[in-house]
């Protein structure tokens, strides 16, 4: 084990959240079959690449969280290593970056 950052509470807190966004994930990747097999109706056409798009973000946001989950990194910033608040992830789950580094990455 590398690191102790998060306390047994926090490991129940992320526990709860890789359900939650096991269920998101599964949600969603109905969604985007749905969005993908509906190609019939052009006039949506926009929309829908729009939705789909979005949708893919989404996937890709929960797929990486869940992978850091699993990996034990998560909540930890990939930039500094610094322990991401648990205020900012339960507002933003997949969040990357501490809010200083993503400040930084976002050029403020
Ligand atoms: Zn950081």
């Amino acid at each position: 084990m590398s690191t102790d950052v998060h306390g047994t509470a926090d490991r129940e807190w992320i526990g709860g959240l890789q359900v939650m966004l096991t269920e998101d994930f599964e949600r969603l990747t109905a969604r985007l079959t749905e969005l993908t097999a509906d190609s019939g109706d052009s006039a949506d056409a926009y929309n829908r690449d729009a939705l789909v798009a979005a949708t893919r973000q989404n996937l890709d946001n929960i797929t990486g969280a869940l992978r850091r989950i699993a990996d034990g990194t998560y909540g930890t910033c990939e930039k500094c290593d610094g322990v991401i608040p648990r205020e900012r992830l339960e507002v933003v789950p997949h969040a990357r970056f501490c809010v200083p580094c993503q400040q930084k990455l976002s050029g403020y």
